[in-house]
């Protein structure tokens, strides 16, 4: 043992090592290392004082929890890797292992700044001296890192009412805070808020533990438990963590560079959790849901297509037949797309700025199970024949026609409470669900808008929640969260919709 080891297992309380961890391998080199510096920053400390928590306190002291934001990829600042980093408490910048000579090492002699966090393992060190701290004073920024929740807390998040204070002391209410758009990331912000506020995909990703999950998987539940944290030093998140791996994921084609259609992403997102979390790649649809996100959203509907003929008369005159043939087929599906009636060719001179309007009940009747539609040669007829606790809707306003993306304006009105999707499930599956109730009330809404700079029309997304403990709305874009009057929520162009199942029969 040599003096500075002395010095500090003698003046200091040293915790065990990390012997099973492999990123801590540096930490050895540190014991036996004679680096000036170290013995007499060591023989000070030695001289200084025999009370190890009050040496402790000076160092927690200078901790500065506003310089500090975990949302971010935890990459060393000089080195870039991600192994072994360390954030340092002072200035809130990451760096590589805490060996002699490392970066965060480096960084503690020449800033003056001694107290670091491993990112992964979420274990305190002053360093350069290197030895493990362990003081409640520094457990909310271990909770901030990585926010756990007991089953308890979880089931008071929609009945009682929350107001926690940032670090400015500004309130904000856990659940309903603004998310980072980094570029042009909306798109993706609002999928991820929306599932967020879906009670059971929510509760699962709060409280399951997902330590021997996919990245994708660990990443989505940080980003949802930092949405709901009542503890958190800022009064927003940021998804980078989380963009970053769907873009790898992805090959790049859902990153913040570039806007996307939000039901696409929604469409990839839940298909690659389904698979991560286990589910069966099966396209058939099954009463013994493989995932959870198979048991929250999956329906089915009966499809039955009958193909149409174009026959030559005699006349020369083009008639249309139908095959006698009808094909059923059984069609699992996550969201209804509902179709808005199109845009009108030639408006009315006088009537030229008034946007359509039409309501969700009408759209729905594609799925009553009598109403056809006639499309690519086939013509067709739905109806519901397994109605999931959340159903969700697509308004399709996009369209692409010569390759020239078209966008339907039309406003689609609803109730937000008490929509009766009886008339579009089959008998079947009423008559052997008799305590599922056909009523279902609206919990997210996803709205378009479009945003001119001249003829250059641009496409950006919100999404307005409900927070059930206060039966408010709130409109969240981007950073921007605000109430929401209910009778606002429908003026807006609907875009997807989560429809949550009343629990109890009327
Ligand atoms: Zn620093």
């Amino acid at each position: 043992m040599n003096d500075s080891e002395a010095a500090m297992s003698g003046s200091l309380k040293r915790k065990r090592k990390d012997e099973n961890d492999p990123t801590e391998l540096r930490t050895d080199k540190t014991e036996n290392s004679n680096d000036v510096q170290t013995k007499a920053k060591n023989a000070s400390l030695e001289a200084s004082t025999n009370d190890n928590n009050k040496f402790e306190d000076l160092y927690l002291d200078t901790i500065n929890r506003s310089m500090l934001d975990f949302d971010f990829d935890k990459l060393c600042s000089v080195s870039l890797s991600n192994l072994n980093v360390y954030a340092c408490l002072v200035c809130g910048k990451y760096y590589q292992g805490r060996g002699p000579n490392s970066y965060a090492y480096v960084h503690a002699l020449t800033e003056n700044h001694h107290v670091f966090v491993n990112c992964s393992t979420l274990r305190f060190y002053i360093l350069p001296e290197s030895y493990q701290v362990t003081s409640a004073a520094l457990d909310d920024i271990k909770y901030v890192m990585q926010p756990t929740y007991t089953k308890e807390q979880v089931s008071q998040l929609d009945v009682k009412e929350t107001t926690s204070y940032d670090l400015d002391k500004k309130p904000y209410f856990p659940g309903f805070i603004g998310m980072n758009n980094i570029k042009q990331n909306d798109y993706l912000n609002v999928i991820v808020q929306a599932l967020a506020h879906v009670k059971p995909f929510r509760n699962y990703f709060l409280l399951t533990d997902f330590s021997s999950s996919p990245s994708i998987v660990q990443r989505l539940a940080t980003l949802i438990r930092k949405i709901w944290n009542p503890r958190a030093f800022k009064n927003h998140v940021s998804p980078q963590e989380l963009t970053q791996e769907i873009t790898v994921l992805s090959h790049k084609k859902y990153s913040v560079n570039e806007q996307q259609d939000p039901i696409e992403f929604l469409t990839w997102l839940l298909s690659t959790l389904h698979v991560a979390l286990g589910g069966s790649r099966k396209k058939v649809f099954s009463l013994k849901p493989t995932s959870i996100i198979h048991y929250i959203f999956q329906g089915c509907i009966r499809m039955e297509s009958q193909k149409i003929h174009a026959q030559t008369r005699a006349g020369d005159h083009i008639v249309f037949e139908a095959d006698r043939r009808i094909e059923v087929n059984l069609v699992p599906f996550l969201y209804l797309t509902l179709d808005p009636p199109p845009k009108p060719l030639f408006q009315d001179e006088f009537e030229g700025n008034i946007i359509p309007q039409v309501s969700v009940y009408e759209l729905l009747t594609k799925y009553n199970g009598v109403t056809t539609q006639e499309l690519a040669g086939f013509r067709r007829r739905f109806h519901i024949t397994h109605a999931p606790s959340y159903i969700m809707f697509h308004v399709k306003r996009f369209t692409r026609n010569n390759y020239f993306p078209e966008h339907n304006p039309t406003i689609v009105t609803f109730p937000l409470e008490g929509l009766d999707l009886a008339p579009y499930i089959d008998k079947t599956f009423l008559e052997k669900n008799p305590k599922l109730s056909t009523i279902y009330n609206l919990c997210v809404n996803i709205v378009h808008e479009s945003i001119f700079q001249g003829e250059n029309e641009s496409h950006v997304f919100k999404v307005q929640v409900k927070n059930k403990a206060t039966n408010k709305w709130y409109q969240i874009q981007d950073l921007y969260v605000e109430e929401v009057s209910s009778d606002l929520i429908n003026l807006g162009e609907t875009y997807i919709q989560i429809w949550e199942r009343q629990t109890r029969l009327p």
